[in-house]
């Protein structure tokens, strides 16, 4: 009797310590590791995940929202923010759980400082690098007045948003004679889907993700530098091998985005386009298998990849 009693007590406290033990894992715990299940049952329905590439004009802002959790990348130019902040108030946006500023050109930071100030901001990953314009150093003062910490990036490292995931894949680098090759590139997983972003990142930044022999492999790639001939390489293109690419342009900007070789490319591989410039804010919805849009496809004509004369 006395035996029974004490094996019943030995075993309530090994049952308390174990579920003490397993409560008090915290959820970094859990996501610290890289490849983590998602564990999702197949006759479930997966969350959404929604992309909006935001019309800001020649620039970039892209929303990515999962189950209540929202990232920014880029903010566009300065004099867009007001539309830039409506659209995350009506997106029901409150906090961003992420915002990443590729790189300090004004066409991707320029609201990002207003952004800061009127939005619960959780981390913010910049490269480094520095600028010496005054929309830089009001980006830098704004971090510091609300005592955020800017996160650099690091090749290889996920962090977790919503049931998606993305892994920082660029810059793999650490000293550019050009700004936009310290571009910051993530790979976003939603399940089956993916999608790759490479902010203004040139051949240079393309060629060292191939290099370093990154999976970049998506189903969506947002082309850098707005559609330039200067980024989007043949190669980068076979690496990734996507199904659609987004350009984020203003209409009959003074660079000629999205160059014509760059359609023509687009135009060889059968990719689906869809263009801001054209078709306004672009908003790609996934459901882990498969991709849907807002809009029909872009119609790539003759006049896209025919330059005009001078
Ligand atoms: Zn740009």
């Amino acid at each position: 009797m006395k035996r029974h009693l004490l094996r019943t007590l030995l075993a309530s406290i090994i049952f308390i310590l174990l579920s003490f033990v397993v409560r008090t894992y915290p959820d970094g715990f859990i996501n610290s590791f890289g490849d983590i299940n998602l564990s999702h049952e197949d006759d479930k329905e997966y969350p959404l995940l929604k992309v909006h590439f935001i019309d800001v004009g020649q620039g970039d802002a892209i929303l990515i929202q999962s189950e209540d959790s929202h990232m920014l990348i880029d903010a566009g130019e300065r004099h867009n923010s007001d539309t830039l902040i409506s659209y995350l108030r009506e997106n029901s946006v409150s906090k961003l759980e992420y915002v990443i500023a590729t790189h300090p050109h004004s066409d991707h930071i320029g609201s990002l400082a207003n952004v800061i100030d009127n939005f619960q901001i959780g981390k913010i990953i910049m490269p480094d690098a520095i600028s010496t314009t005054k929309t830089f150093e009001n980006l830098l003062d704004t971090i510091a007045k609300n005592n955020l910490k800017i996160t650099k990036p690091i090749i290889g490292t996920e962090y977790i948003l919503g049931s998606a995931s993305f892994v920082i894949i660029a810059p793999n680098g650490s000293n550019y004679k050009n700004l936009n090759d310290y571009s910051v590139g993530i790979k976003l997983k939603h399940n089956e889907n993916s999608f790759v972003f490479t902010g203004d990142a040139e051949k240079l930044s393309e060629n060292e993700m191939l290099e370093n022999g990154i999976n970049l492999k998506a189903d969506v790639f947002k082309l850098a530098h707005h559609g330039s001939s200067t980024s989007n390489s043949d190669d980068f293109l076979d690496a990734v091998d996507p199904m659609i690419c987004v350009v984020s342009a203003k209409k009959d900007n003074s660079y000629g985005h999205p160059h014509v070789e760059i359609m023509q490319a687009m135009k060889d591989r059968n990719i689906i386009l869809y263009r801001t410039d054209e078709q306004g804010t672009i908003i790609l919805e996934s459901d882990g298998k498969t991709i849907t849009a807002n809009t029909r496809p872009y119609k790539i004509s003759e006049k896209d990849t025919i330059r005009s004369k001078p």
